[in-house]
């Protein structure tokens, strides 16, 4: 049976020193890691799905507009893909098996078509990687649990803001959604 890659939101806004909302060196530090996951389900014919924020500044309806500074806007440096992430999206992104696709909530499935596309292809089972993995890496793995999905957390492929989410999130993981932490 297929799996998914999900890739959430490693892209400059969140990642790269002059980011707008980045979560610094160790969103960087992850990033051979996730170029090389991403190259071995692509190579095997598993499916990678990159779900990242899409938001128009100063979006008077929007929640988090009160909550951080504008980040993801469409077309901008901070919405592409940090680092060697982006050559390969830019290599593969016409490829069947490679869909990157908008979200506007910290979860990939929040009115996204992704339970869909993984029900289409009989996915039942999902990676997530990506950042940040106390707040869009965790919303995305809950909503993957409560929808029945089979979860795998790479630890050496999440990154947030500080070492204490980092932790908390992965025993969450792993305690209370049942997720693999590899
Ligand atoms: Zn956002």
């Amino acid at each position: 049976m297929s799996q998914a890659l999900l890739i959430v939101d490693y892209t400059n806004d969140f990642v790269a020193t002059k980011g707008s909302l980045t979560a610094g060196k160790p969103a960087q530090a992850i990033e051979q890691r996730v170029v090389a996951l991403a190259e071995e389900f692509r190579a095997r014919k598993d499916f990678v799905y990159l779900p990242t924020d899409l938001h128009v500044e100063n979006d008077p309806y929007h929640p988090e507009t009160k909550l951080f500074p504008p980040h993801n806007r469409l077309n901008t440096w901070g919405r592409e893909y940090y680092g060697e992430l982006q050559t390969w999206f830019l290599q593969h992104q016409a490829e069947q098996n490679v869909t990157a696709f908008p979200k506007r909530r910290y979860s990939s499935f929040a009115g996204t078509p992704l339970d869909q596309w993984l029900r289409e292809r009989n996915v039942r089972d999902v990676t997530i990687i990506g950042v940040c993995t106390d707040i869009c890496v965790l919303h995305t793995a809950i909503d993957a649990y409560n929808l029945g999905y089979n979860i795998t957390i790479c630890q050496d492929a999440v990154a947030t803001f500080n070492p204490d989410g980092q932790k908390f999130a992965l025993a969450h993981f792993k305690n209370t959604l049942g997720a693999k932490v590899i």
